[in-house]
């Protein structure tokens, strides 16, 4: 197999809204505010795969606390094209959830429909608290009164990718998150 040429890796991509810097920057004073807040709670930190991978992990190795990590996936029942269905677990937590303070990360909240369908499962297992971080907020289109408590930045009204992010499973992997061309996404 030859390698792609290496421009094909940004290709389609449009403005770069953050860098990798700010990234690492925004995400080093989230963490330090979590060690604050949790201190001597030994938090459960829950992620859903796939979008939270670079966010979880980088997050945690800034943590001055012990923490315990642990992941939800879920899947999507599509009701037609371009629509989200509603959501079904398709893997659990393996730590039990009753008493423990749990962190709730997340990538991206839009709507707040998956989060808002997720955070109620888990209050019914009796958290001691649970609270929500999300590194990027979307505001725009919240059908869903979700609290959030550690947040990393807003993003514009796009559909971004890159750290974490994918656009059909490409650009996860950049380090930085960048706006896709509306050519890419077959606007144009
Ligand atoms: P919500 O239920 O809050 O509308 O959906 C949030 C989920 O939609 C995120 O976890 C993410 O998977 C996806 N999402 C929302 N906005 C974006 C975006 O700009 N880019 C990408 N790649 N995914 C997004
Ligand atoms: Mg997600």
């Amino acid at each position: 197999m030859t390698n792609p040429p290496a421009n094909d890796l940004t290709r389609g991509l449009g403005r770069v809204v953050y860098t990798e810097a700010e990234i690492r920057q925004r995400v080093a004073d989230l963490g330090a505010q979590i060690s604050s807040d949790y201190a001597g709670l030994n938090p459960l930190v829950v992620g859903v795969m796939r979008g939270v991978m670079f966010f979880m992990s980088d997050l945690l190795r800034t943590l001055q606390i012990p923490a315990r990590v642990d992941f939800m996936a879920i899947s999507r029942y599509h009701a037609g094209k371009g629509t989200k269905g509603p959501v079904r677990l398709i893997k659990d937590l393996e730590e039990p959830v009753e008493d423990q303070h749990v962190l709730f990360v997340e990538d991206v909240i839009d709507t707040g429909l998956t989060l808002s369908y997720l955070l109620r499962n888990l209050r019914a297992r009796h958290p001691a608290s649970l609270e929500v971080c999300t590194l990027f907020d979307k505001p725009q289109h919240r059908l869903a009164n979700i609290p959030v408590k550690y947040k990393g930045f807003d993003l514009p009204d796009r559909f971004v990718v890159g750290y974490g992010l994918d656009y059909k499973e490409a650009y996860r992997h950049l380090p930085f998150v960048a706006e896709l061309t509306p050519e890419s996404l077959g606007l144009k």
